[in-house]
């Protein structure tokens, strides 16, 4: 069985996406069948492990509106263990088509259900928002990992999103649970990055991470090439952070088991 964890904070440029795109395959890397799902209609996880948006017939649109199988929009990326369910840009219709379906909210869970036997991973990378896409998201997840940029609104944002996880919790998904803090775009020259990595650490001393993900240029072009960081620049800050986040992830579940 696959360990859902759903990548949100309704903050744009945060690096929720850069985080499942990298740890996605930093998890593969270490031999972890993984699964990336993107629900986020400008698609740049999708394009963000290489695959080309415009020749795609079908995406997780389909599987959301048209209850298309879902094994059939999987995707390979290239690289080992590495697979994608992409998203495209009509999936931001989506969310207007759903509203008045009844189980909207189950669409993603009940899909990721039939893959679950595949994947030892499966990472959503979530929109900007806490719309309907990321509650389908949270709906299906076993937990949320919360990328926090280091900057000085950060625990405000973070409250926000923990009490819509809690309303998930109290409703739709019971069983939701955090996976982690994770501090992105970290300074180390910048005193307001370390003050805002010691209130999280105060407040979330067993959420937060240790690593912090560092500001880091070559995570930043990674992108433009289609590639994770681990297969840009192994080499680079980034991909040494990305690596640690992804033992970290396999030890705490080793603990906790
Ligand atoms: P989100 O998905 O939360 O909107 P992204 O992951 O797309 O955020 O990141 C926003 C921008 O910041 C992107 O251009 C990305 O390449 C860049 N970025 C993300 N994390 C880092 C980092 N640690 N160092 C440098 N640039 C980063
Ligand atoms: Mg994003």
């Amino acid at each position: 069985m696959s360990k859902i964890i759903c990548i949100a904070n309704q903050k744009g440029g945060v690096g929720k996406t850069t985080t499942a795109i990298n740890l996605a395959a930093a998890l593969a890397a270490a031999e972890r069948p993984t699964l990336l799902v993107d629900i986020d209609p400008q698609g740049n996880a999708t394009s963000g492990v290489g695959v080309d948006k415009s020749q795609l017939q079908h995406s997780v649109y389909d599987l959301l509106i048209n209850e298309a199988d879902p094994a059939s929009l999987v995707v390979e990326t290239g690289h080992p263990y590495l697979h994608i369910l992409p998203a495209t840009a009509d999936l931001a219709g989506a969310e207007l088509e759903l509203a008045t379906e009844t189980g909207r909210e189950q669409k993603l869970k009940n899909a990721l259900s039939l893959l679950q036997e595949r994947y030892r991973y499966i990472l959503i990378d979530c929109p900007p928002s806490l719309s309907l896409l990321t509650v389908n998201a949270m709906t299906a997840a076993d937990t949320v990992l919360i990328p926090l940029q280091c900057e000085f609104y950060a625990m405000e944002g973070l409250s926000q999103i923990l009490n819509t996880i809690r309303l998930v919790q109290k409703g739709l998904n019971p069983r939701i649970a955090i996976e982690g803090i994770l501090l992105t775009m970290a300074d180390a020259r910048n005193r307001l990055s370390k003050d805002v990595e010691d209130e999280i650490r105060v407040h979330f001393p067993k959420e937060a991470f240790e690593v912090v993900i560092p500001r880091n240029v070559r995570l930043s072009e990674a992108p433009s090439h289609g590639k994770p960081i681990i297969y840009y620049d192994i080499t680079s800050k980034g991909a040494t952070a990305y690596l640690q986040l992804a033992r970290e992830l396999i030890q705490r579940e080793v603990t906790s088991a």
